[in-house]
């Protein structure tokens, strides 16, 4: 999985789970000044040259040159955020030196066998939502995690007809995933409701066309007790605005009903919605604060009519403390952020746009994300 960066979240303090590696390798220091550079935004000003330190979404990155090599120290406040800051460091070393080589991990968490951010769940019931949207219940254990730091999931889809062979962890902080005829489809989509009492968590699918389309087809044919995995939680929560503007298609409108059902009552937001006909609006949270705009395709071809981006362009956005949160197809994930960083001048921290889907890719392939 890759680990995305997110903005600070609030209240990085209390309990602090650490691990350490040294690394030598002639490139290290060079590789790690990359991994600085990339994540300059989340560097804290120590004044050492030699030592710098990042407080990310998941946990904090000291890194330090020192007896030949780098010292490495990651720290978060649970396992998950720990797992997801080894995989940062051990990625991102993957990435440029090919292999992560003999990194193991001294302290806290586990580095072999399940990831902690694992959870088989099973379907319990499946509804259809309207002619496009099915809703899917599953059941699983422990879910509490997945209740806070992110919204969003990447499910697992096992082969057809196999015992599924879930992944597991590497004592370098990488998943190891199951390959050949044990391969997993990995989808990427948005918890809309949980409830950590009872055990259970619906996830809404889009139903749509295509020949080969894993996680629609498994939604539509899905029945009790099929399993599939998850892991997450991530991706960002409900952004941490009281001026919102919401902006999605058919795959957003999951997310953007979760963020409105937690939107603080001192908040207020906006939400541009394209679906294909009023048929299929889905019955969102309503209140004072709260303005809906559907917007329909008509049949055209999802991810063509570019009607997210026209609206976009037509609205007044004068607001000093407007924050624009957008998911949708690829092109019009590009003008909608080329319309908010170019046009209106928003700076990074006021806009969250993400590519949920990009035609004729599978999958996260080519997918674009701020
Ligand atoms: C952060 C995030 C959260 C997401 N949350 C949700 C969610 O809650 N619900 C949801 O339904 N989707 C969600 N998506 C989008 C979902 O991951 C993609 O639509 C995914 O491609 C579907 O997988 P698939 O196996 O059905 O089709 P794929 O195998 O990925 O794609 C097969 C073909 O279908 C096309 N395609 C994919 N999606 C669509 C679509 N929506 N409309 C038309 N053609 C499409 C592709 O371009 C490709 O040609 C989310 C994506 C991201 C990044």
């Amino acid at each position: 999985m890759a680990v995305s960066p997110q903005p600070l979240s609030k209240g990085l303090a209390m309990v602090q789970l650490n691990a350490q590696t040294h690394i030598r390798h002639d490139a290290i220091r060079a590789v790690m000044d990359r991994l600085r550079a990339e994540h300059s935004e989340y560097e804290i000003d120590t004044g050492i040259n030699d030592r710098w330190d990042l407080r990310m979404h998941y946990g904090s990155l000291h890194a330090a040159f020192e007896d030949g090599g780098m010292s490495i120290r990651v720290a978060a406040q649970d396992e998950t955020g720990l797992s997801y800051m080894k995989m940062i460091v051990a990625g991102h070393i993957a990435g440029q030196l090919g292999t992560t080589g003999g990194l193991r991990w001294q302290g806290d968490g586990n580095d072999a066998g399940t990831p902690v951010f694992f959870r088989e769940i099973a379907v319990q019931s499946s509804t259809r939502l309207s002619p496009r949207m099915q809703r899917v219940r599953f059941s699983g254990h422990d879910l509490g995690r997945f209740a806070h730091g992110g919204l969003h999931v990447r499910l697992l889809l096992p082969p057809a007809g196999r015992q599924p062979v879930w992944p597991s962890m590497g004592a370098d902080g990488m998943i190891v995933w199951p390959s050949g005829e044990d391969a997993l489809t990995v989808r990427v989509y948005t918890i809309r409701a949980l409830n950590v009492a009872d055990g259970w968590l619906d996830i809404d699918f889009v139903l749509h066309p295509g020949t080969e389309t894993p996680a629609a087809a498994f939604a539509q044919g899905a029945r009790a007790g099929d399993v599939i995995g998850m892991i997450g939680p991530g991706g960002g929560g409900v952004p941490e605005a009281q001026n919102l503007l919401l902006v999605g298609d058919d795959t957003a409108l999951p997310a953007i009903g979760r963020i409105l059902e937690e939107l603080p009552p001192a908040a207020c937001a906006e939400a541009l919605i394209e679906v294909d006909g009023p048929e299929d609006r889905i019955a969102l949270t309503r209140g004072d604060n709260i303005a809906v705009r559907w917007l329909y395709r008509h049949g055209r071809e999802a991810g063509r009519a570019g009607l997210l981006p026209a609206a976009l362009g037509e609205r007044d956005h004068s607001a000093d403390d407007l924050f624009v949160w957008a998911g949708c197809e690829f092109a019009d994930f590009r003008e909608i952020r080329r319309i908010v960083r170019k046009e209106w001048g928003l700076p990074r921290d006021r806009h969250l746009v993400t590519a949920y889907w990009r035609r004729g890719a599978q999958g996260e392939d080519e997918g674009g994300e701020e």
